[in-house]
Protein backbone atom coordinates (compact mmCIF):
# COMPACT_ATOMS: atom_id res chain seq x y z
CA UNK A 1 0.00 0.00 0.00
CA UNK A 2 2.07 3.47 -1.17
CA UNK A 3 1.12 6.05 1.71
CA UNK A 4 -0.18 9.33 0.09
CA UNK A 5 -1.27 11.79 2.86
CA UNK A 6 -3.20 11.12 5.76
CA UNK A 7 -4.29 7.64 7.57
CA UNK A 8 -3.98 4.22 5.60
CA UNK A 9 -7.67 3.25 5.19
CA UNK A 10 -9.65 -0.32 4.33
CA UNK A 11 -13.50 0.40 3.57
CA UNK A 12 -15.28 -3.11 3.55
CA UNK A 13 -18.40 -3.15 1.81
CA UNK A 14 -17.05 -0.10 -0.32
CA UNK A 15 -18.78 -0.99 -3.38
CA UNK A 16 -21.81 -0.50 -1.93
CA UNK A 17 -24.21 2.43 -0.59
CA UNK A 18 -23.23 3.71 2.26
CA UNK A 19 -19.39 2.10 2.15
CA UNK A 20 -19.11 3.80 -1.14
CA UNK A 21 -19.89 6.93 -0.22
CA UNK A 22 -17.92 7.05 3.50
CA UNK A 23 -14.95 6.18 1.09
CA UNK A 24 -15.52 9.09 -1.27
CA UNK A 25 -15.32 11.27 1.67
CA UNK A 26 -12.15 9.66 3.35
CA UNK A 27 -10.33 9.77 -0.11
CA UNK A 28 -11.40 13.31 -0.23
CA UNK A 29 -9.69 13.62 2.54
CA UNK A 30 -6.75 12.84 1.91
CA UNK A 31 -6.28 9.80 3.17
CA UNK A 32 -5.50 6.43 1.07
CA UNK A 33 -8.22 4.10 0.69
CA UNK A 34 -8.58 0.81 0.09
CA UNK A 35 -11.76 -0.68 -0.48
CA UNK A 36 -12.56 -4.55 -0.60
CA UNK A 37 -16.11 -5.72 -1.89
CA UNK A 38 -17.23 -8.98 -3.90
CA UNK A 39 -18.77 -6.33 -6.68
CA UNK A 40 -17.88 -3.20 -8.13
CA UNK A 41 -19.88 0.13 -7.41
CA UNK A 42 -22.56 0.75 -9.68
CA UNK A 43 -22.75 4.21 -9.10
CA UNK A 44 -19.38 5.99 -8.74
CA UNK A 45 -16.05 5.14 -10.84
CA UNK A 46 -13.40 3.84 -8.53
CA UNK A 47 -10.78 6.53 -9.02
CA UNK A 48 -13.53 8.72 -7.06
CA UNK A 49 -13.69 7.00 -4.03
CA UNK A 50 -10.66 4.81 -3.38
CA UNK A 51 -6.75 4.21 -4.10
CA UNK A 52 -7.47 0.66 -4.60
CA UNK A 53 -10.45 -1.89 -5.34
CA UNK A 54 -9.78 -5.13 -4.28
CA UNK A 55 -12.36 -7.80 -5.59
CA UNK A 56 -13.26 -9.88 -3.31
CA UNK A 57 -15.26 -12.00 -0.77
CA UNK A 58 -14.84 -11.49 2.73
CA UNK A 59 -15.96 -14.38 3.69
CA UNK A 60 -12.52 -16.02 2.63
CA UNK A 61 -10.01 -15.57 5.41
CA UNK A 62 -7.14 -15.14 3.22
CA UNK A 63 -8.90 -12.70 1.61
CA UNK A 64 -9.12 -10.74 4.66
CA UNK A 65 -5.54 -11.48 5.25
CA UNK A 66 -4.46 -9.95 1.79
CA UNK A 67 -6.99 -7.10 2.69
CA UNK A 68 -6.07 -6.03 6.03
CA UNK A 69 -2.34 -4.95 6.18
CA UNK A 70 -0.26 -4.40 9.03
CA UNK A 71 0.06 -0.96 9.09
CA UNK A 72 -3.56 -0.13 8.60
CA UNK A 73 -4.92 3.00 10.59
CA UNK A 74 -8.50 2.24 10.14
CA UNK A 75 -11.06 -0.56 9.06
CA UNK A 76 -14.82 0.51 8.71
CA UNK A 77 -16.21 -3.06 8.51
CA UNK A 78 -19.23 -2.48 6.22
CA UNK A 79 -19.54 -5.53 4.05
CA UNK A 80 -22.96 -7.35 5.07
CA UNK A 81 -25.59 -9.71 3.21
CA UNK A 82 -28.63 -7.85 3.13
CA UNK A 83 -31.29 -5.69 1.08
CA UNK A 84 -34.81 -3.87 1.93
CA UNK A 85 -37.80 -5.69 2.81
CA UNK A 86 -38.46 -8.23 0.30
CA UNK A 87 -34.79 -9.93 1.21
CA UNK A 88 -34.98 -9.70 4.53
CA UNK A 89 -38.39 -10.17 6.14
CA UNK A 90 -39.75 -13.27 3.62
CA UNK A 91 -37.86 -15.82 5.01
CA UNK A 92 -36.37 -17.23 1.94
CA UNK A 93 -32.83 -15.78 2.49
CA UNK A 94 -32.10 -16.30 6.05
CA UNK A 95 -29.52 -18.85 6.35
CA UNK A 96 -27.52 -17.04 4.00
CA UNK A 97 -27.28 -14.02 5.31
CA UNK A 98 -26.68 -14.92 8.90
CA UNK A 99 -24.14 -17.14 7.70
CA UNK A 100 -22.60 -14.56 5.08
CA UNK A 101 -22.15 -11.84 7.51
CA UNK A 102 -21.68 -13.58 10.53
CA UNK A 103 -18.37 -15.01 8.89
CA UNK A 104 -17.46 -11.56 7.23
CA UNK A 105 -17.78 -10.36 10.84
CA UNK A 106 -15.24 -13.28 12.51
CA UNK A 107 -12.71 -13.26 10.11
CA UNK A 108 -12.60 -9.20 10.72
CA UNK A 109 -12.70 -9.02 14.14
CA UNK A 110 -10.00 -11.37 14.43
CA UNK A 111 -7.90 -10.18 11.67
CA UNK A 112 -7.68 -6.20 12.61
CA UNK A 113 -6.86 -7.74 16.24
CA UNK A 114 -4.24 -9.91 14.35
CA UNK A 115 -2.67 -7.09 12.38
CA UNK A 116 -3.15 -4.40 15.19
CA UNK A 117 -5.31 -1.84 13.49
CA UNK A 118 -5.47 1.31 15.37
CA UNK A 119 -9.18 1.86 14.86
CA UNK A 120 -12.54 -0.10 13.89
CA UNK A 121 -15.82 0.72 12.62
CA UNK A 122 -18.92 -1.81 13.01
CA UNK A 123 -21.95 -0.97 10.93
CA UNK A 124 -24.89 -2.60 12.92
CA UNK A 125 -28.71 -2.00 12.39
CA UNK A 126 -31.71 -0.63 14.12
CA UNK A 127 -33.06 -4.02 13.13
CA UNK A 128 -31.19 -5.77 16.25
CA UNK A 129 -34.09 -3.37 18.23
CA UNK A 130 -36.63 -6.18 19.96
CA UNK A 131 -40.24 -6.17 18.18
CA UNK A 132 -42.35 -5.87 21.41
CA UNK A 133 -40.52 -2.24 21.59
CA UNK A 134 -41.89 -1.19 18.53
CA UNK A 135 -45.45 -2.68 17.79
CA UNK A 136 -47.16 1.22 18.68
CA UNK A 137 -46.36 3.16 15.58
CA UNK A 138 -46.54 6.65 17.55
CA UNK A 139 -44.40 5.35 19.96
CA UNK A 140 -41.42 2.89 19.08
CA UNK A 141 -38.60 2.58 21.71
CA UNK A 142 -35.29 2.41 20.37
CA UNK A 143 -32.90 3.93 23.18
CA UNK A 144 -29.40 2.14 23.19
CA UNK A 145 -30.42 0.10 26.57
CA UNK A 146 -33.86 -1.27 25.50
CA UNK A 147 -31.74 -3.80 23.20
CA UNK A 148 -32.00 -6.35 25.95
CA UNK A 149 -33.96 -8.70 26.33
CA UNK A 150 -33.08 -9.61 22.81
CA UNK A 151 -36.37 -10.22 20.65
CA UNK A 152 -35.22 -8.89 16.65
CA UNK A 153 -38.14 -9.42 14.90
CA UNK A 154 -35.75 -10.87 11.90
CA UNK A 155 -32.23 -13.09 11.19
CA UNK A 156 -30.90 -10.22 9.91
CA UNK A 157 -30.98 -8.35 13.29
CA UNK A 158 -30.01 -11.19 14.83
CA UNK A 159 -26.70 -11.23 12.98
CA UNK A 160 -26.27 -7.71 13.73
CA UNK A 161 -26.32 -8.53 17.82
CA UNK A 162 -24.61 -11.79 17.27
CA UNK A 163 -21.55 -9.37 15.92
CA UNK A 164 -21.86 -6.14 18.05
CA UNK A 165 -21.14 -8.75 20.30
CA UNK A 166 -17.97 -10.55 18.68
CA UNK A 167 -16.52 -7.01 18.13
CA UNK A 168 -17.09 -6.02 21.87
CA UNK A 169 -15.59 -9.44 23.21
CA UNK A 170 -12.71 -8.69 21.27
CA UNK A 171 -12.00 -4.99 22.49
CA UNK A 172 -12.87 -6.48 25.92
CA UNK A 173 -9.89 -9.16 25.56
CA UNK A 174 -7.99 -8.27 23.01
CA UNK A 175 -7.89 -4.25 23.46
CA UNK A 176 -9.84 -3.88 20.14
CA UNK A 177 -10.28 -0.04 19.71
CA UNK A 178 -13.66 -0.50 17.93
CA UNK A 179 -16.77 1.88 17.20
CA UNK A 180 -20.00 0.30 16.95
CA UNK A 181 -23.18 2.54 15.58
CA UNK A 182 -26.63 1.09 14.73
CA UNK A 183 -28.03 2.64 11.58
CA UNK A 184 -31.93 3.81 11.41
CA UNK A 185 -32.89 3.69 7.22
CA UNK A 186 -30.21 5.41 5.29
CA UNK A 187 -30.71 6.80 2.17
CA UNK A 188 -29.44 8.84 -0.64
CA UNK A 189 -28.74 8.72 -4.64
CA UNK A 190 -25.78 5.82 -5.81
CA UNK A 191 -27.51 3.07 -3.60
CA UNK A 192 -29.93 0.48 -4.94
CA UNK A 193 -33.15 1.77 -6.48
CA UNK A 194 -34.39 -1.25 -8.15
CA UNK A 195 -34.58 -5.15 -8.16
CA UNK A 196 -35.95 -5.88 -4.58
CA UNK A 197 -33.06 -5.01 -2.43
CA UNK A 198 -34.08 -1.66 -2.31
CA UNK A 199 -35.31 0.60 1.01
CA UNK A 200 -38.49 2.00 1.04
CA UNK A 201 -37.11 5.98 0.38
CA UNK A 202 -35.52 4.10 -3.02
CA UNK A 203 -38.78 1.98 -3.27
CA UNK A 204 -41.47 4.89 -3.06
CA UNK A 205 -39.06 7.40 -5.53
CA UNK A 206 -38.94 4.83 -8.30
CA UNK A 207 -42.93 4.59 -8.19
CA UNK A 208 -43.48 7.92 -8.30
CA UNK A 209 -41.21 8.32 -11.48
CA UNK A 210 -42.11 5.61 -12.94
CA UNK A 211 -45.77 6.99 -12.64
CA UNK A 212 -47.93 9.04 -14.81
CA UNK A 213 -49.94 11.99 -13.73
CA UNK A 214 -53.79 10.23 -12.74
CA UNK A 215 -51.86 7.03 -11.82
CA UNK A 216 -51.84 5.24 -8.81
CA UNK A 217 -48.64 3.99 -6.74
CA UNK A 218 -49.19 0.95 -4.32
CA UNK A 219 -47.42 1.71 -1.08
CA UNK A 220 -47.26 -1.54 0.84
CA UNK A 221 -48.96 -1.96 4.41
CA UNK A 222 -51.43 -0.32 5.38
CA UNK A 223 -49.07 2.98 5.52
CA UNK A 224 -49.50 3.53 9.02
CA UNK A 225 -46.25 1.77 9.88
CA UNK A 226 -43.67 4.52 11.28
CA UNK A 227 -39.85 4.92 10.74
CA UNK A 228 -37.64 7.62 10.45
CA UNK A 229 -34.60 8.42 7.28
CA UNK A 230 -31.21 9.64 7.72
CA UNK A 231 -29.51 11.30 4.43
CA UNK A 232 -26.44 9.31 3.36
CA UNK A 233 -24.15 12.71 3.91
CA UNK A 234 -25.30 12.81 7.41
CA UNK A 235 -24.23 9.26 8.08
CA UNK A 236 -21.16 9.52 7.07
CA UNK A 237 -20.64 12.58 8.76
CA UNK A 238 -21.68 10.99 12.21
CA UNK A 239 -19.60 8.05 11.51
CA UNK A 240 -16.55 9.96 11.30
CA UNK A 241 -17.56 11.83 14.76
CA UNK A 242 -18.08 8.57 16.33
CA UNK A 243 -14.45 7.26 15.12
CA UNK A 244 -13.10 10.23 16.86
CA UNK A 245 -14.93 10.83 20.25
CA UNK A 246 -13.60 8.25 22.57
CA UNK A 247 -17.16 6.33 22.89
CA UNK A 248 -17.33 2.37 21.58
CA UNK A 249 -21.10 2.46 21.47
CA UNK A 250 -23.06 0.67 20.94
CA UNK A 251 -24.77 4.20 19.51
CA UNK A 252 -27.83 4.80 17.43
CA UNK A 253 -27.29 6.75 14.00
CA UNK A 254 -30.17 8.05 12.24
CA UNK A 255 -33.06 10.86 12.13
CA UNK A 256 -35.39 11.61 14.90
CA UNK A 257 -38.24 12.88 12.13
CA UNK A 258 -40.00 10.11 12.14
CA UNK A 259 -42.86 9.68 9.73
CA UNK A 260 -45.55 7.07 8.31
CA UNK A 261 -44.79 5.34 4.82
CA UNK A 262 -47.72 7.34 3.18
CA UNK A 263 -46.74 10.41 4.88
CA UNK A 264 -42.83 9.23 2.98
CA UNK A 265 -44.82 8.38 0.02
CA UNK A 266 -46.80 12.17 -0.06
CA UNK A 267 -43.40 14.04 0.12
CA UNK A 268 -41.99 11.56 -2.93
CA UNK A 269 -45.49 12.98 -4.90
CA UNK A 270 -44.97 16.31 -3.94
CA UNK A 271 -41.35 16.85 -4.97
CA UNK A 272 -42.50 15.72 -8.36
CA UNK A 273 -45.44 17.41 -8.49
CA UNK A 274 -47.11 14.72 -10.55
CA UNK A 275 -50.95 13.90 -9.72
CA UNK A 276 -50.78 10.42 -8.09
CA UNK A 277 -53.20 8.96 -5.62
CA UNK A 278 -51.94 6.14 -2.90
CA UNK A 279 -53.08 2.83 -2.51
CA UNK A 280 -52.16 0.73 0.26
CA UNK A 281 -52.19 -2.81 -0.22
CA UNK A 282 -52.38 -5.63 2.14
CA UNK A 283 -53.04 -8.68 3.88
CA UNK A 284 -55.49 -11.30 1.60
CA UNK A 285 -55.09 -8.74 -1.52
CA UNK A 286 -51.40 -8.88 -1.40
CA UNK A 287 -51.02 -12.43 -1.07
CA UNK A 288 -53.30 -12.83 -3.61
CA UNK A 289 -50.96 -10.74 -6.03
CA UNK A 290 -47.86 -11.16 -5.04
CA UNK A 291 -47.95 -14.93 -3.83
CA UNK A 292 -46.65 -14.19 -0.43
CA UNK A 293 -47.07 -12.40 3.33
CA UNK A 294 -46.90 -8.10 2.67
CA UNK A 295 -43.01 -7.83 4.09
CA UNK A 296 -43.34 -5.37 6.88
CA UNK A 297 -41.03 -5.39 9.50
CA UNK A 298 -41.80 -3.68 12.95
CA UNK A 299 -45.05 -1.12 13.32
CA UNK A 300 -43.04 1.25 14.27
CA UNK A 301 -39.27 2.64 14.67
CA UNK A 302 -37.11 5.94 15.14
CA UNK A 303 -34.08 6.47 16.11
CA UNK A 304 -33.09 8.11 19.66
CA UNK A 305 -29.91 10.38 19.30
CA UNK A 306 -29.93 11.02 23.33
CA UNK A 307 -26.96 8.79 23.85
CA UNK A 308 -24.50 10.08 20.46
CA UNK A 309 -25.81 13.51 21.65
CA UNK A 310 -24.28 13.17 25.13
CA UNK A 311 -20.87 10.85 23.86
CA UNK A 312 -20.09 12.78 20.84
CA UNK A 313 -21.65 16.43 21.03
CA UNK A 314 -22.66 16.54 17.80
CA UNK A 315 -26.14 16.13 15.87
CA UNK A 316 -28.01 15.44 12.79
CA UNK A 317 -30.22 18.17 11.52
CA UNK A 318 -31.48 18.59 7.80
CA UNK A 319 -35.10 17.69 6.66
CA UNK A 320 -36.31 14.83 5.80
CA UNK A 321 -37.81 16.79 2.83
CA UNK A 322 -34.20 17.88 1.85
CA UNK A 323 -32.52 14.27 1.25
CA UNK A 324 -35.75 13.21 -0.29
CA UNK A 325 -35.70 15.58 -2.88
CA UNK A 326 -32.16 14.92 -3.65
CA UNK A 327 -32.88 11.30 -3.94
CA UNK A 328 -35.82 11.71 -5.96
CA UNK A 329 -33.70 13.63 -8.93
CA UNK A 330 -31.11 11.20 -9.13
CA UNK A 331 -33.61 8.21 -8.80
CA UNK A 332 -36.05 10.23 -12.03
CA UNK A 333 -32.50 10.34 -13.64
CA UNK A 334 -32.50 6.84 -13.20
CA UNK A 335 -35.90 5.98 -14.41
CA UNK A 336 -35.29 8.48 -17.55
CA UNK A 337 -32.19 6.68 -18.53
CA UNK A 338 -33.58 3.51 -17.99
CA UNK A 339 -36.79 4.17 -20.29
CA UNK A 340 -34.56 5.56 -22.99
CA UNK A 341 -32.56 2.29 -23.34
CA UNK A 342 -36.16 0.32 -23.37
CA UNK A 343 -37.42 -0.97 -26.41
CA UNK A 344 -41.30 -1.28 -26.77
CA UNK A 345 -42.80 -4.80 -28.37
CA UNK A 346 -46.40 -4.69 -29.19
CA UNK A 347 -48.10 -7.84 -29.95
CA UNK A 348 -50.32 -7.53 -32.87
CA UNK A 349 -52.95 -10.22 -32.36
CA UNK A 350 -55.14 -8.14 -30.15
CA UNK A 351 -54.20 -5.11 -31.85
CA UNK A 352 -51.64 -4.06 -29.26
CA UNK A 353 -53.95 -4.35 -26.20
CA UNK A 354 -51.29 -6.65 -24.72
CA UNK A 355 -47.69 -4.69 -24.63
CA UNK A 356 -44.47 -6.25 -23.32
CA UNK A 357 -41.21 -4.25 -22.84
CA UNK A 358 -37.59 -5.56 -22.77
CA UNK A 359 -34.49 -3.63 -21.73
CA UNK A 360 -32.88 -3.08 -25.08
CA UNK A 361 -29.30 -2.79 -23.32
CA UNK A 362 -29.30 -6.27 -21.34
CA UNK A 363 -29.09 -8.41 -24.48
CA UNK A 364 -32.28 -10.51 -22.68
CA UNK A 365 -34.50 -12.11 -24.76
CA UNK A 366 -36.61 -11.57 -20.84
CA UNK A 367 -39.60 -9.68 -22.05
CA UNK A 368 -42.29 -8.58 -18.89
CA UNK A 369 -45.97 -7.83 -19.78
CA UNK A 370 -46.49 -4.62 -18.73
CA UNK A 371 -50.63 -4.27 -20.24
P1 LIG B 1 -25.07 -2.40 0.59
O1 LIG B 1 -25.72 -3.72 0.34
O2 LIG B 1 -25.18 -1.36 -0.46
O3 LIG B 1 -23.55 -2.61 0.98
C1 LIG B 1 -23.04 -3.78 1.53
C2 LIG B 1 -21.89 -4.22 0.66
O4 LIG B 1 -21.33 -5.42 1.21
C3 LIG B 1 -22.33 -4.56 -0.78
O5 LIG B 1 -21.63 -3.77 -1.71
C4 LIG B 1 -21.99 -6.02 -0.92
O6 LIG B 1 -21.54 -6.40 -2.21
C5 LIG B 1 -20.88 -6.19 0.12
N1 LIG B 1 -20.72 -7.60 0.47
C6 LIG B 1 -21.69 -8.49 0.78
N2 LIG B 1 -21.16 -9.70 0.98
C7 LIG B 1 -19.81 -9.57 0.78
C8 LIG B 1 -18.73 -10.47 0.84
N3 LIG B 1 -18.92 -11.76 1.13
N4 LIG B 1 -17.48 -10.02 0.60
C9 LIG B 1 -17.29 -8.70 0.28
N5 LIG B 1 -18.28 -7.79 0.22
C10 LIG B 1 -19.52 -8.23 0.47
O7 LIG B 1 -25.67 -1.87 1.97
P2 LIG B 1 -25.56 -0.45 2.69
O8 LIG B 1 -26.92 0.10 2.74
O9 LIG B 1 -24.45 0.34 2.13
O10 LIG B 1 -25.19 -0.92 4.17
C11 LIG B 1 -23.88 -0.93 4.69
C12 LIG B 1 -23.88 -1.51 6.08
O11 LIG B 1 -24.75 -0.76 6.92
C13 LIG B 1 -24.36 -2.95 6.15
O12 LIG B 1 -23.61 -3.65 7.10
C14 LIG B 1 -25.79 -2.83 6.60
O13 LIG B 1 -26.23 -3.99 7.27
C15 LIG B 1 -25.71 -1.63 7.51
N6 LIG B 1 -27.00 -0.93 7.63
C16 LIG B 1 -27.51 -0.25 6.58
C17 LIG B 1 -28.73 0.41 6.72
C18 LIG B 1 -29.34 1.22 5.60
O14 LIG B 1 -30.38 1.81 5.81
N7 LIG B 1 -28.76 1.29 4.41
C19 LIG B 1 -29.43 0.35 7.93
C20 LIG B 1 -28.89 -0.39 8.97
C21 LIG B 1 -27.67 -1.01 8.82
Amino acid sequence: MNQKTGKKIVVLGGGGFIGGHLAKRLKEEGNHVRICDIKKHEYFFHSEICDEFILGDLTDPKVVDTVIEEGVDEVYQLAADMGGALYIFTGENDANLMHNSATINLNVSRECVKKKVKKVFYSSSACMYPEHNQLDPNNPNCEESSAYPANPDSEYGWEKLFSERVFLAYHRNYGLNVRIARFHNIFGPQGTWIGGREKSPAAMCRKVAEAKDGDIIEVWGNGKQTRSFLYVDECVEAVLRLMESDFTGPVNIGSEEMVTINQLAGMAIAISTKDLTIKNIEGEEFISKYGFKCPLGVKGRNSDNKLYKEKVGWEVSQPLSIGLKKTYQWIKAQVDDKEQKTVWIYESPDNGKTVYRRDANENSINRTKIK
